[in-house]
């Protein structure tokens, strides 16, 4: 057992999650480096009510984007700021970074455990991608998310819930109305999704919210009672 533990350890040495260096210890952890640059920057207080986003100014209850446009989900929380992160999610995403999964479940659930079980979800509901795209990458990173989540929180996922039924453009190249048209429409939800009073759906990125925001609005519509968001890493909030 020890040297087959060894072996795979020779194979797949532990990387920082952050900037992707060996870092040849045991567990996956981030280096001392991005330590020492305060890598990843966790979400800290205050925070918008309504999706999370770290704000700037205390005073302010909702960041710009929920007082104007008050999203469909019931709160949603997330555990880092993407700035810094951006390199870090598109390996763990495109570049088979799949290792990194374990540290960001378990950061997750050490900074915002507390809040996700305080909703009592039923039901963890990772955001899908397109089948096309699943094949391409191999995996859903929102799934492989979802499933660590699942087990570290005693809470079932159920992955049929939600499927992505059109293929849309990478988000991220796209402004925030074109994102709002570009990911209208890309979910449909299974008809058990309504026997739940509350899903919880994860995601690895939050900036703009519009996949949020549908992914929940087709839930809602299709019967779910209320729908709780948990997403990785988080833009910043005005
Ligand atoms: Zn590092
Ligand atoms: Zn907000």
């Amino acid at each position: 057992m020890q040297g087959r533990l060894t072996g795979r350890r020779l194979l797949y040495p532990a990387r920082c999650p952050v900037c992707d260096r060996v870092t040849g210890a045991g567990a996956i952890s981030v280096c001392g480096i991005c330590r020492s640059l305060g890598k990843p920057e966790e979400i800290r207080e205050p925070v918008c009510r309504k999706c999370g986003k770290p704000l700037d100014d205390g005073e302010k209850e909702f960041c710009m984007d929920c007082g104007r446009r008050p999203p469909a989900y019931t709160q949603g929380c997330a555990a880092f700021a993407y700035r810094g992160m951006e390199d870090s999610i598109d390996r763990w995403k495109n570049r088979n970074r799949r290792c990194y999964t374990g540290f960001f479940a378990a950061e997750l659930v050490r900074l915002r455990g507390g809040q996700i079980l305080r909703w009592k979800p039923q039901v963890i509901v990772p955001v899908p991608v397109h089948s096309r795209r699943r094949r391409e990458r191999g995996y859903n990173q929102a799934e492989l998310l979802g499933a660590e989540l699942s087990e570290r929180l005693g809470i079932p996922m159920d992955p049929g819930l939600l499927l992505r039924v059109r293929d849309t453009r990478a988000q991220k190249e796209l402004g925030d109305g074109a994102r709002r048209g570009n990911i209208r429409g890309a979910f449909q939800a299974a008809r058990q999704a309504g026997q739940y009073g509350r899903i919880l759906l994860v995601d690895d990125i939050y900036t703009t919210g519009s996949t949020a925001q549908e992914a929940s609005r087709t839930l809602l519509e299709a019967g779910a009672g209320e729908v709780f968001c948990a997403c990785l890493c988080i833009g910043r909030g005005y």
